[in-house]
Parts: structure tokens; C-alpha cells; sequence
């Protein structure tokens, strides 16, 4: 088969959680491996479980895919909304002697499960109805598929390598229910072929069922997709990845002050790896992605190494890239840079060095658009900088701030170390030090000359004799 031409993934959530990160590691995997054969991306929801699949779930996952980029082919299709295709399959396979109807009640199911534990058997439903041939004049019933009996199921996978497992130990599973709604592995393989998907990329905890889905293939005389089952991630602590997981909510990582991007890539190297490389392009993503380079061990969730690829990436936007993201959560914050003289994008620069994450970018330039108040200083920092020793050094540089002709940050520099060079009880920090606190508020930022250069003359004085006046 050509690549080119042919390949479509999909990726299909069942709403009934937001997206977390095992799903959207999926998602990207099956939307890098169509862009790179330049086929098809294709989007399922799988909300056949009625009670539990919400339409706002529905929402928070495509707005989560939305906001990763993983931007899907067609409309997204809803299972929900295709029960007739899935009885009319389930028609065909009555037909064909591969389906029958079981009319077994739970009291009945858990009598069977009973009596085959006390004969130390494994637990599955026995096939007695078979070879009943019940007809559709019944008036409860489940439809099964009828397992072949003997022989094993097996496939390659594209990451795991050979699967398989005796058929003997698969039961006839229920492909429909009795209120008529499919089950999960009948409608997964109807619409896997109806939507003429060829390669089936999940998470690996569906091994069994892709076994069994193989034995639907061959009973409907279709040819099988290729399956590549990813690996688990583990949590930090070292237990499996679960959905119910809060932390990992993919929209929490955009409320957390994660670029999307950065994500992307982090997301990339859990269980994917080219060389050693750690940072690359969307399109070197979609250039470099194999299945083949999937490992088949657990990946593990490391915050750390999350923090490190935003931060790089952080570091590495320009300064425009960065704005529209900064102006939303300025104003979110209600920081209005209208009209202010400080142009966004000169001080973007400055900070994005320092920051992880764009929430803490955000925090750090509020100071050149709202001057701190003397309510939020830390009032013991106020007190350890502002003494006897140090006030006569700080009413100097004060006069001497107001007296510099040429104001950016290498004047102010010079103009702290004649102040520092004067007094040989004086050190840089000293003076630094309040001036910095005077100006963001806080004592970390940027080397203070470049941060009052940016801020101007006029307001970094009104703030610094603000300051003063408290001592
Ligand atoms: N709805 C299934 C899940 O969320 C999809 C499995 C599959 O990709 O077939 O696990």
C-alpha cells in the first residue's frame, strides 16, 4: 500500500471525562502520523454510553484539540448518531451465521460465572444460546458475535510486535445490547471501516479488544487495519496515567501557562524519540514521526522536563508570538496597556529569559502598566533595605537619577557603581536592591538598569521617591 495516497488514523474519545494527557498523546500521534503520509485525521466521538458521555465534555475535547493544533479532517463523527448503520451491520452478521440473538439475564449471567468459578474455570459466558437461532419476535435480547472456538487470533503491531491469543479464551462477546445500542468493539470496527481507517493508533490497554476486533474483520470479510498500541505514561509517582486524574486535563495545562506547542512537543517524547533530540518544530514532527520509533516500555510524566520544553519554548518565540497570548491574560487580570508609552513587545524580550511558564511572563510585566502599591511591598523587605546605613546611598542615587542626561541601563549602571565605588559600606545590592523593589514591586526581576530603561525616566523616579518617602 502507498502511504501517500492512502492513510487515514483517527482518534475516538468517548466523552465521558475532558481530555486528559494519555488521550491527546494519542490524538497526536494519529494526527502526526496522517499529516506525514499527507493523509487523513479523522475525528470520532464514541458516546454510546448514554448515561456517562456529556456534551460538555464533548466540548472541552475539541476545544482542547482545537488548542493543541491537532485541527481534525471533516466533521467530527458521532457514534451516537449512527445506530442504524451499526443494527444493520449487526443484521449482516445474523445473516451470515457470525451473530446470534442470547437472551440471558443478569441472574442468569451470574449463575454461569458462579458455578464455572467453583470449577476453578475462568469466568465467560458459556455459548448456550449458540445454536438456538432465537429470532427477532423475542422480545429481550442481546446480539452476540460468535468467537470462533478454536485456533488463536494475532496480528502484528506496529509497536508491540506479534499479539495473539487462543481463541478459547475470548467469549462471545455482546455486540449489541438490549436497548438496541451498540457495544463498544462492534461499533469501534463498523466505523473503523466505513470510514476506511487504516491504521489504528491506541493506547495499548486495548490489545485485548483489538484481538478481538481482528476476529469481526475476519467474520465481516474485510481486511483487517494495521494497529500500533502506544505505551502506557505512568504519573510521576510511578502508577498508571488514569483519566480520572485531574492534573493532567489538557486545558488546565493552557490555564497553567503552557504554549500549546510546547505541550505538543513534550507530549511528542512520551514513548516517541528521534535520536536524542528534545525540542522540534511542528514540522519537524511531522517529518520525523515513525511508528517504528514508539518504544514498547511506559513512558513516565516528568513536570519538570514539562516545564523545561515550555520554558524553551518560551525562550525561543519571538516577542510578537508571545503578544496575543500576554494581552489575554493582561487583561484577564484587568491590566490595561492601551494607553501606556511601554511597547509590550520591547519588554516580552527582556523577561521571557526567566519565566517557565506565560502566567509568571504575564505577573512580571503588570509592573510596567500598574505601579506597585506600598500595600503589596513585602514590609519586612522594605524594612531590611531601607536603614541608616543604606539611606544616605539611596538619596544620592536618587539625585543622581534625576540628574542623568542619557536614561537607559548602561547610565543607571554606571551611576550604582560610583555610588557603591564611594562607600566602602555600601554594596551593589544595597542600592540595587530598593530600587528594584521600588520599581516592580517585588525583589526579582531583570537587571533593574534595563527594566527602568523600559519603564522611563519620569515613572521609575515618581516610584523610586515614592519609596523613599516610607523610610
Ligand atoms: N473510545 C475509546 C477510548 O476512549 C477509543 C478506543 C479506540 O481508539 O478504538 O478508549
Amino acid at each position: 500500500m502507498s502511504y501517500m495516497e492512502s492513510v487515514v488514523t483517527r482518534f475516538a474519545p468517548s466523552p465521558t471525562g475532558a481530555l486528559h494527557l494519555g488521550g491527546a498523546r494519542t490524538a497526536l500521534f494519529c494526527y502526526l502520523f496522517a499529516r506525514k503520509h499527507q493523509g487523513k485525521f479523522i475525528l470520532r466521538i464514541e458516546d454510546t454510553d448514554r448515561e456517562r458521555s456529556r456534551k460538555e465534555y464533548v466540548d472541552e475535547i475539541l476545544a482542547a484539540l482545537q488548542w493543541l493544533g491537532l485541527q481534525w479532517d471533516d466533521e467530527p463523527v458521532y457514534q451516537s448518531q449512527r445506530t442504524d448503520l451499526y443494527q444493520q451491520a449487526a443484521q449482516r452478521l445474523i445473516d451470515s451465521g457470525n451473530a446470534y440473538r442470547c437472551t440471558c439475564t443478569i441472574d442468569e449471567l451470574e449463575a454461569m460465572r458462579e458455578e464455572q468459578k467453583k470449577l476453578g474455570e475462568n469466568p465467560k459466558y458459556d455459548g448456550r444460546h449458540r445454536q438456538s437461532n432465537l429470532g427477532a419476535d423475542i422480545e429481550r435480547f442481546v446480539i452476540r458475535f460468535k468467537n470462533p472456538q478454536v485456533g488463536e487470533v494475532s496480528f502484528a503491531d506496529l509497536v508491540q510486535g506479534d499479539v495473539h491469543v487462543g481463541n478459547d479464551e475470548l467469549d462471545d462477546m455482546v455486540i449489541m445490547r438490549m436497548d438496541g445500542s451498540p457495544t463498544y468493539n462492534f461499533c469501534a470496527v463498523v466505523d473503523d471501516i466505513a470510514m476506511g481507517i487504516t491504521h489504528v493508533v491506541r493506547g495499548d490497554d486495548h490489545l485485548r479488544n483489538s484481538l478481538r476486533q481482528c476476529n469481526l474483520y475476519d467474520a465481516m470479510e474485510v481486511q483487517r487495519p494495521k494497529f500500533a498500541h502506544l505505551p502506557l505514561i505512568l504519573n510521576s509517582s510511578g502508577a498508571r496515567l488514569s483519566k480520572r486524574e485531574g492534573a493532567y486535563n489538557i486545558l488546565d495545562y493552557q490555564a497553567r501557562g503552557i504554549l500549546p506547542e510546547a505541550l505538543g512537543n513534550y507530549m511528542a517524547r512520551l514513548g516517541w524519540s528521534h535520536k536524542d533530540q528534545e525540542i522540534f518544530t511542528s514540522a519537524e514532527l511531522v517529518e520525523l514521526f515513525d511508528l517504528k520509533s514508539i518504544q514498547k516500555s511506559p513512558a513516565q510524566y516528568d513536570e519538570q522536563k514539562m516545564l523545561w520544553v515550555n520554558h524553551n519554548y518560551i525562550k525561543n518565540q519571538t516577542n510578537a508570538d508571545l503578544c496575543p497570548i500576554l494581552l489575554s491574560l493582561l487583561d484577564k487580570q484587568q491590566v490595561d496597556i492601551s494607553n501606556d508609552k511601554v511597547p509590550l513587545e520591547a519588554i516580552i524580550g527582556l523577561h521571557k529569559e526567566r519565566c517557565e511558564d506565560m502566567n509568571k511572563l504575564a505577573e512580571e510585566l503588570i509592573c510596567y502598566y500598574k505601579e506597585p502599591t506600598y500595600d503589596s511591598y513585602n514590609k519586612e523587605e522594605l524594612a531590611e533595605y531601607l536603614t541608616a546605613r543604606t539611606m544616605p546611598a539611596l538619596n544620592k542615587l536618587n539625585e543622581g537619577l534625576q540628574g542623568l542626561e542619557q536614561w537607559d541601563a548602561a547610565s543607571i549602571k554606571d551611576l550604582i557603581k560610583q555610588l557603591v565605588a564611594q562607600d566602602a559600606d555600601i554594596k551593589f545590592p544595597d542600592i540595587a536592591m530598593p530600587l528594584r523593589l521600588a520599581i516592580t514591586g517585588t525583589t526579582s526581576s531583570p537587571s533593574i538598569d534595563k527594566v527602568a530603561e523600559l519603564l522611563g525616566k519620569d515613572e521609575s523616579l515618581a516610584r523610586f521617591a515614592r519609596m523613599l518617602q516610607q523610610a
